[in-house]
């Protein structure tokens, strides 16, 4: 099974470009998902992230509040590190397991700190959307409450663009329009569907 690893800056697109190769009957793995299933009640982490960060990070309703979490942890090193102890290994080990049950020639796993957070190993090649920044910007303003300054705060906080393209094997430029993101998709469907043949 040829592992696809698709990763990318905020706003940059991997969510759309997931999709478009679900499209074509690809099997989808969501790091992203699987990292939020596992800070619902009753989860493995869900415990550990409480007593690690007190219970002011649950809400009402009992389940631990994403945002608060995330902001706890934007501008601590010390803490995000933490955090990542906690989540990163099960959302590996999720992964591994849920590529293991698949039967297809190919997967795409979406996970946005694929080159952060050192998971190359999980996969054979990487995807990377690029987009320029004022483009990031812009989606990323239109799509949220946050504001100018505070995309560009995030998109400062991450892997600089080109240390990202560096590492990646294959890239789609999503500065343009839907159709033309979709064209891209499906050159590089056709292309890893081949790489899974040989
Ligand atoms: P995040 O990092 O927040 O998870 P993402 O990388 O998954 O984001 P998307 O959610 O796919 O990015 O895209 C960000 C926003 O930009 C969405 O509102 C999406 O609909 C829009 N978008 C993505 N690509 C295009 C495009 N080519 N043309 C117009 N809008 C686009």
């Amino acid at each position: 099974m040829l592992r696809i690893g698709l990763t990318g800056g905020i706003g940059s697109g991997k969510t759309t470009v997931a999709d478009m190769f679900a499209g074509h009957g690809v099997p989808v793995i969501d790091a992203d998902e699987i990292a939020r299933a596992l800070v619902t009640p009753y989860q493995p982490a869900y415990d550990e992230i409480i007593e690690a960060f007190g219970r002011a990070i649950v809400d009402d309703d009992g389940n631990i509040d994403r945002d608060k979490l995330r902001q706890l942890v934007f501008d601590n090193t010390q803490r995000r590190q933490e955090l990542e102890a906690i989540l990163h290994p099960r959302v590996r080990t999720e992964i591994h397991h849920r590529s293991l049950e698949l039967d297809a020639p190919y997967c795409v796993i979406v996970i946005p700190l694929l080159i952060e957070a050192d998971q190359l190993d999980l996969v054979e090649r990487v995807l990377v959307v690029d987009l320029d920044e004022e483009k990031q910007v812009q989606r990323v303003g239109a799509r949220s409450r946050l504001s100018e300054a505070e995309v560009r705060k995030i998109i400062a906080a991450q892997i600089e663009r080109s240390e990202r393209l560096r590492h990646a094997d294959d890239v789609i430029e999503n500065n343009a329009d839907l159709a033309s993101l979709e064209a891209q998709v499906e050159k590089l469907h056709r292309r890893y569907l081949t790489l899974a043949r040989e």
